[in-house]
């Protein structure tokens, strides 16, 4: 439980910043920075998931130890020449932490291999552009070429609009290689996180065997603002939350992020039994 106790207060949730004590983001109340990262930065009094990055989605839902990324030089270019997109990049670069708004690789879930992506809203706010979206066809495709199945955690604003065209053909790109996961009995498992939008949705993220979301992850096509311009009228008040999807079937099930190891590695095993071995002696194929 977090102390009430006067100290710094965070204004953001960032588990790197100096200081004892964080705000949730949603409920405002402070949360002691040990219980919240042993919460897995779920805010203990309204239970709203703060965004992760992709390497923490990783660390803390596959084996420790892992996890063997793939497809590390891969890096966008500003192909278009559109204004202030390099400079972006090279600004994002630097910080040296991510190539791009996805990490791919391979890993194991309770020692059976899969196939694994997990975007990162913080680089340019998980938007699928060409390297995204290749990378994201390969992680799909490296399930069916070593047969494991394949679990994508989902988080962007949508295609990358700083590459116009290029970014909008990786839709179909994704969605060809998720037709091939099918056509060669490999299961695909995606996870809505916060948010999960627009040409993301649209493409690999809905068309998945299994559909898992985090409690309260904003999904949608169009934003709430856009959706009233095009005259949806009056609009539920949960209208694109997990909660209203899944109400409507779009999504399997809601489950909290402390669940989600357990819940997809039942998936996994159940779905991917006729796939590859749990022997942790043998290699994990592709180029990982
Ligand atoms: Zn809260």
């Amino acid at each position: 439980m977090a102390r009430w106790v006067s100290f710094e207060v965070l204004s953001k949730v960032d588990a790197s910043a100096k200081g004892d004590f964080l705000q949730c983001q949603n409920c405002k109340k402070i949360i002691f920075s040990a219980d919240f990262e042993l919460g897995q930065r779920v805010c203990p009094y309204c239970n709203h998931h703060h965004r992760i990055s992709a390497r923490t989605r990783i660390e803390w839902t596959f084996d420790p130890g892992s996890f063997l990324e793939a497809d590390l030089e891969l890096s966008s270019v500003d192909t278009l020449g559109f204004p202030g997109y390099q400079a972006k990049l090279d600004q994002l670069r630097e910080k040296g932490e991510l190539a791009d708004s996805v990490v791919t690789g391979t890993a194991r879930l309770e020692g059976r291999p899969v196939s694994v992506g997990a975007a990162d809203f913080s680089f340019i706010g998980g938007s699928m552009g060409s390297v995204n979206g290749e990378k994201i066809t390969r992680a799909l495709e490296r399930a069916v070429d070593s047969r494991m199945p394949a679990i994508l955690f989902c988080t962007s604003g949508g295609a990358r609009m700083q590459e116009g065209i290029l970014s909008l053909m990786q839709m179909a790109k994704t969605t060809a290689a998720v037709e091939r996961c099918r056509a060669n009995g490999v299961p695909y498992i995606a996870v809505f996180t916060d948010p999960t939008m627009a040409g993301v949705l649209a493409s690999y993220a809905s068309v998945a065997d299994v559909i898992l979301a985090e409690p309260k992850a904003l999904v949608g096509f169009a934003g709430l603002r856009v959706s009233k311009q095009a005259g949806v009228g009056k609009v539920p008040d949960d209208f694109q939350t997990a909660e209203f999807v899944h109400a409507h079937g779009m999504v399997d099930k809601i489950v909290a992020r402390k669940d989600l190891r357990r819940t997809l590695s039942g998936l996994v095993a159940t779905l991917g039994g006729h796939l590859a071995s749990t022997d942790s002696a043998e290699p994990i194929g592709g180029e990982a």
